[in-house]
């Protein structure tokens, strides 16, 4: 399945993602940004989010 993969060690937690799609992407309790489990994802919002990212950390990923 396709899924939105994150590189923690660039993320800035500008938190552009988590405001942008928050049914997606969330800043967890271990202070970093995940992506919650789900059985698919939105693809414009995801790219949207990727689009935006200043870090260009996220990316989709084959599971
Ligand atoms: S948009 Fe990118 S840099 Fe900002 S919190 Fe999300 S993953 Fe991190």
């Amino acid at each position: 399945m396709k899924k939105p993969d994150i590189d923690i060690g660039a993320c800035t937690l500008c938190m552009g993602c988590v405001d942008s799609c928050p049914e997606v992407f969330r800043y967890n309790d271990a202070g970093y940004i995940e992506i919650v489990e789900l059985p698919a994802y939105p693809e414009k919002e995801v790219d949207e989010a990727i689009m935006f990212c200043p870090e260009d950390c996220i990316a989709w990923s084959d599971e």
